[in-house]
């Protein structure tokens, strides 16, 4: 049997994904979670294709280009050589952009005492009672350290996001997210986008399809850190 390669793919170049840094993004195979409505279920259940030796090859050649790196999936946090990957990556200089679903509050603590990372997007999936219900897993407490890690602990900056698929979850869902990151408390940006069928692109779940989007002025206004709202 052919031993499983970490890497899904490699986007060359993005100017969207990491903050005031030109950037690849990795995508990495594997996930700690079943979202229903992940747009990657060929990431998150299928192979690597490629080494962690042959993106830092290409990062080599790419020093002076870019500077920065968004770790992507999947979920990057799920690869054991990540540690030494971020190491290699730190000594060319670059930035690091972890994208995450919180899950695994040790390895964050590990790479924030480390100064591994620059920037942090962190998936708010749902409130504790849809957690198991959104995620597959019931695993809030994990997130919800992970969460209060960033929030207490670290000088980087990172922000908070929620996919709303509203056959999952509703305004008072929401709400509750709101009230949860304004009491950590969170002073960031909150994104909060909406699912948004591709018949081109299968989710890793069958889910009913959405009669409505969330609406937006049934929220409570936030007072204390900044909402986006996308495809509302
Ligand atoms: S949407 Fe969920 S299952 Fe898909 S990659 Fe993200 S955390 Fe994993």
């Amino acid at each position: 049997m052919s031993k499983a390669l970490p890497i899904y793919s490699v986007t060359p170049f993005t100017m969207l994904d990491f903050p005031e840094r030109t950037a690849c993004i990795v995508w990495f195979s594997g996930c700690n979670m079943r979202c229903g409505y992940c747009h990657n279920p060929q990431i998150v259940k299928g192979k690597g294709r490629g080494t962690a030796e042959q993106v830092l090859t290409f990062l080599e050649k790419r020093q002076g280009l870019l500077d920065g790196v968004v770790l992507s999936g999947g979920e990057a946090s799920v690869y054991p050589g990540l540690p030494e990957f971020i190491r290699q990556l730190k000594s060319m200089n670059y930035a690091i952009k972890l994208d995450t679903n919180g899950l695994r509050p040790d390895i964050v603590r590990d790479f924030l005492n480390d100064g591994f990372l620059d920037y942090v997007a962190l998936d708010y999936k749902a409130p504790p009672e849809k957690f198991k219900r959104v995620t597959g897993i019931d695993k809030f407490a994990a997130f919800s350290e992970t969460l209060n890690l960033l929030c207490h602990q670290a000088r980087v900056p990172f922000e908070v996001r929620t996919t709303v698929h509203t056959a999952l979850m509703d305004e008072d869902d929401i709400s509750s997210i709101m009230r949860d990151l304004d009491a950590r408390p969170y002073r960031g940006t909150y994104y909060v986008q909406n699912f948004c069928a591709d018949n081109d692109r299968p989710t890793l779940k069958n889910l009913p399809p959405q009669t409505r989007v969330l609406d937006i002025n049934r929220l409570p206004k936030a007072q204390n850190f900044l909402t986006d709202f996308r495809n509302f």
